[in-house]
């Protein structure tokens, strides 16, 4: 049977606190209401232990609070945690938690599926079936969150959305969600600890660059040649990469901010000196750093990791033009929890 109660938490502060005011209580208690449902992150009237008896019977006829639950949980040998998650719909997403030496990074889900056609990524053969709401990422924090606290005595350090998902495909609730985590009501983390990943939509590039948000930003580049972008991602037909440079100069301009491109050298695709010599040019647009990724194997035979010596060829040549760059390697493999493996084998 459907539920008609609505979702309490698809309400504002303000929309609570009128909504305690309509029922001639008072507004604070509307407030009271936010900070167990944010702060505390509560799934249950029950334990909204300072309101009465009665307030708390009253919300439960008026209202539900949709909530993810953790389906499956999986550990890695060398710490990863992945999260099957179950929304209230029953579509799954999942979110990793990704623990180092310096920091604990949680990598959540913005969609489920997606719809854009990355060759080379998992995620894309399950095309998009819907958006995530803000609550539904802000829950998958909070179950990393204690996660990481439970087996490993840490709070989370930082959030990435390079999940499930192009998050700027679904902007209004990953920008809520961000608000949320960073709002003293909410979890309180500095925004300069998150991460927002893209494939590259300029318009919105631009709009978050209006929006003046404070996170970082990372851009999934892949290759600065048009024609072999087109290839593996083909939305880059519709943004080509002046579109791209443009949003990210204005992206600097507004925010003095720089960005990070994340690039996987593969064989025979983007392993050529005319690839590199591209990527260079591309990164003299604007403040960047480059993080050369592992390639994660989708079953797909098409992709083929680029030999060490075409990346140590990378390497050099960017760092002979003082662009900095990262190699990052792979964490989760064994749980198919790595970068773009995220829903290979699950069932949404
Ligand atoms: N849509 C966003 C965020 C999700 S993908 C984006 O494109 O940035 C997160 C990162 O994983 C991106 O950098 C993406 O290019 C990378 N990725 C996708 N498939 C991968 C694979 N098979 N191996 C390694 N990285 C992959």
């Amino acid at each position: 049977m459907k539920n008609s109660k609505q979702d309490i938490r698809a309400l504002s502060k303000k929309e609570l606190q009128e909504f305690f005011v309509s029922q001639g209580d008072k507004s604070f208690r509307g407030s009271q209401v936010y900070d167990w449902l944010w702060n505390k992150a509560t799934y249950n009237f029950e334990e909204m232990t300072n309101l009465s008896k009665e307030t708390r019977q009253m919300l439960i006829d008026n209202f539900v609070i949709n909530h993810i639950e953790v389906d499956q949980m999986q550990r890695s040998k060398d710490g990863t945690i992945k999260n099957a998650v179950k929304l209230h719909d029953g579509f799954t997403v999942e979110s990793v938690l990704i623990p180092t030496m310096s920091r604990t990074t949680a990598c959540v889900s913005s969609q489920v599926g997606c719809s854009l056609d990355c060759k080379f990524c998992a995620t894309a053969k399950l095309k998009r079936l819907r958006n995530l709401n803000a609550d539904e990422i802000f829950d998958q924090v909070v179950a990393i969150d204690k996660e990481s606290k439970l087996y490993n005595g840490i709070p989370l350090s930082n959030i990435v959305y390079m999940g499930m998902g192009e998050p700027l495909m679904n902007y209004n609730n990953v920008l809520k969600s961000i608000e949320k985590i960073t709002s003293p009501e909410g979890l309180g983390m500095s925004p300069r600890r998150i991460t927002l990943s893209t494939s590259g939509v300029p318009k919105m590039i631009k709009k978050l660059a209006d929006d003046e948000v404070k996170f970082h930003l990372a851009v999934s580049l892949h290759s600065a040649i048009d024609e072999v972008r087109t290839q593996i991602m083909p939305f880059n037909a519709k943004f080509p990469l002046a579109d791209l440079k443009a949003s990210l100069i204005y992206w600097y301009e507004k925010t003095g901010k720089s960005v990070t491109y994340e690039y996987i050298v593969w064989k025979g695709i983007n392993d050529r000196e005319e690839d590199i010599r591209a990527l260079v040019e591309f990164c003299q647009a604007i403040p960047c750093k480059v993080n050369i990724i592992e390639y994660n194997p989708i079953d797909d035979g098409d992709f083929q990791q680029g030999s060490d010596a075409a990346v140590a060829k990378y390497v050099n040549a960017l760092e002979a033009n003082r662009i900095t760059v990262t190699l990052r390697h792979s964490r989760g493999k064994d749980i198919d929890a790595a970068c773009g493996q995220l829903a290979n084998k699950i069932k949404v």
